[in-house]
């Protein structure tokens, strides 16, 4: 291998252990560290932020990567060069002026944000918010982009996909949902969810949720899972992956399902290869693959009944006395239950991407100039009713419910329902290759789908991107299909449709 490639992979590498040990102070801060700490931290997380953008912006990287050709016809090292080509030039064209601006004008945002959140008064919120879309659309212009500015900030979370591509594949995701969910509410079916609120002791929970990590191939040799407010995966060698959950006593399916989705993420991490750790190579695809693991491990998987035909005896032994009463059915139903409600976070995988179509939609018009800041709240509500029926009881129930816009993440969002329609279309064609997948489920078997993930997946790191990688493991481009197909055969028979 010649020298420039050798240069810029030391370079890289060291960016990428900075980067680790930003991770591993995250999680600590999150996790275990003492409340006042937090003054230092920020401190600390900020020097090393500066650290790796200097480096990744230092001119002599930009030297190597003018020496270096992309086609070297390994296709390894092509995807560590074109992939650090792209972090050096998208790092050096936005000012550094610019980004301590974004910085510190989201900072400001997100105290605003909280305390707007708190009196449901988007008014309050709606200078920063205005300021921030400002920085972020001079983002944009810096970075540049084909059609419009959303497209720069999208390829920031899901690199090579554009507005255009998403608004076509969510015109046809919101045309299959809607009268879906219509359906499901003119259902006169009753799906009892107050079962999975009665006492569950949060001791019972840890044991039999670590049980299914176990079952499902999370190694903790090479991982651990605490408790956190927000839950969350983090890790970036294969051989330290960390996750957190939560558990509440009168709600079951939070620690469950919660704990399943991070399971998906870390065992993603846990199957990157340790030979490319800090490069590319070594790295996720896109935040909507990323996702594409965890939902189809906590949706496809854990919501299935086949899962429960295996687990839930094992749920009942385990809290004793609770689901005594319940049967299979209700059960698998309770868990599946779908009501639109106004909370993005709360919401069932039915509606869950209506929330997430509603935010792209606003947030292109916002990014593109379309929509004034000052009339987000209706436009918002307007949304609301077109999508999901119904009418937020009040701003903070409304377009004040989530933290992404106080931090400047425009283009983060549609990565959610991507990763849902990855994830589909992937589960799709692992049924193919295993024919007899659902009934290795049926019997708590599921080393088979994860050592498929392992093989058409994980260890790529970036090799592909996202389109590329669900073309090649599934004969398709991503399409909504498949995802469609699967909640109406998962609901017709909840809901007798
Ligand atoms: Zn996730």
């Amino acid at each position: 291998m010649n020298t420039a490639y050798d240069t810029l992979i030391n370079r890289i590498r060291e960016i990428g252990k900075i980067h680790a040990i930003e991770e591993i102070l995250d999680w600590d801060q999150q996790v275990c560290m003492p409340t006042r700490g937090v003054k230092a931290r920020a401190e600390e997380v900020a020097l090393l932020a500066g650290l790796a953008h200097d480096r990744l912006t230092d001119p002599e990287i930009g030297e190597v990567l003018a020496r270096l050709d992309d086609r070297t016809g390994d296709p390894q090292v092509d995807a560590n060069i074109r992939e650090s080509r792209r972090a050096h030039e998208r790092a050096v064209k936005v000012p550094a002026d610019l980004v301590r601006a974004i910085a510190r004008a989201s900072s400001l945002a997100k105290e605003a944000w909280e305390a707007a959140r708190r009196d449901a008064d988007f008014a309050s919120f709606a200078p920063h918010l205005a300021t921030v879309v400002g920085l972020r659309r001079l983002v944009a212009d810096h970075l540049g982009f084909a059609d419009e500015p959303y497209d720069a900030l999208i390829d920031e979370f899901e690199p090579g996909a554009t507005t255009r591509d998403i608004a076509a594949i969510f015109a046809e995701l919101r045309a299959g949902l809607v009268p879906l969910v219509q359906a499901i509410v003119a259902s006169k079916r009753p799906v009892n969810t107050d079962i999975l609120k009665r006492r569950y002791p949060i001791d019972a929970q840890r044991d039999f949720v670590s049980a299914i990590a176990i079952d499902m191939g999370f190694d903790f040799e090479s991982g651990r899972l605490d408790q956190s407010t927000h839950p969350f995966t983090s890790g970036s060698f294969p051989g330290d992956v960390r996750l957190t959950t939560r558990y509440d006593e009168n709600f079951l399916p939070m620690a469950i399902f919660g704990t399943m989705h991070e399971v998906g993420h870390g065992m993603y991490q846990q199957g990157l290869l340790p030979e490319h750790v800090f490069t590319p190579m070594g790295t996720p695809v896109s935040l909507g693959i990323h996702e594409s693991q965890s939902r189809m491990w906590e949706n496809m998987i854990g919501r299935s009944r086949a899962f429960w035909e295996h687990y839930y005896a094992q749920a009942q032994r385990c809290f004793a006395g609770a689901l005594t009463d319940v049967t299979l059915n209700d059960f698998v139903a309770a868990v599946n239950a779908v009501t639109p409600t106004c909370i993005r976070v709360e919401a069932d995988e039915v509606t869950y991407n209506l929330h997430i179509i509603l935010r792209f939609e606003l947030e292109r018009d916002i990014i593109a100039g379309k929509l004034e800041v000052n009339d987000i709240p209706d436009a918002w509500n307007a949304k609301m009713a077109e999508l999901l029926g119904i009418t937020p009881p009040d701003e903070a129930q409304g377009c004040l419910q989530d933290i992404h816009w106080s931090m400047a993440a425009f283009g983060y969002f549609p990565t959610y329902s991507l990763g849902n329609l990855y994830a589909a279309q992937f589960y799709a064609a692992a049924e193919q290759a295993i024919p007899d997948l659902t009934n290795q489920i049926r019997e708590g078997k599921l080393g088979t789908l994860l050592s498929w993930l392992r093989e058409n997946i994980h260890r790529h790191g970036q090799r592909y991107r996202a389109g590329e990688l669900v073309e090649q493991v599934t004969g398709h481009p991503l399409s909504v299909q498949a995802f469609i197909r699967y909640l109406r055969e998962k609901y017709t028979p909840i809901y007798g449709l």
